[in-house]
């Protein structure tokens, strides 16, 4: 499965969940641990996300919670990981 439903909106990490529950329209309210995006408050509008996301990424794509920064971690292939509708 590949539609990205598991994925941040606004940095492309995949969850391991739907951050948005199962049809895409209950938040969870879960922080993403690379952008520190709250799911249903910073990710709600596209305008949000995409501010959200200028901001993180001016301020150096810096990881929320370090500790679940994979080794060798790849800013850019993330950034792919994006939902289509989110980019
Ligand atoms: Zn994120």
């Amino acid at each position: 499965m590949n539609d990205k439903s598991n994925n941040c909106r606004v940095c492309g990490l995949d969850q391991g969940f739907s951050p948005w529950g199962e049809n895409d329209n209950v938040p969870s309210y879960f922080i993403c641990p690379c952008c520190g995006a709250e799911f249903g408050l910073h990710d709600e509008t596209y305008d949000q996300i995409k501010e959200y996301r200028e901001q993180w990424l001016t301020n150096g794509a810096k990881w929320f919670d370090e500790k679940h920064r994979p080794e060798g971690w790849d800013q850019d292939s993330q950034l792919k990981g994006i939902p289509d509708l989110y980019i």
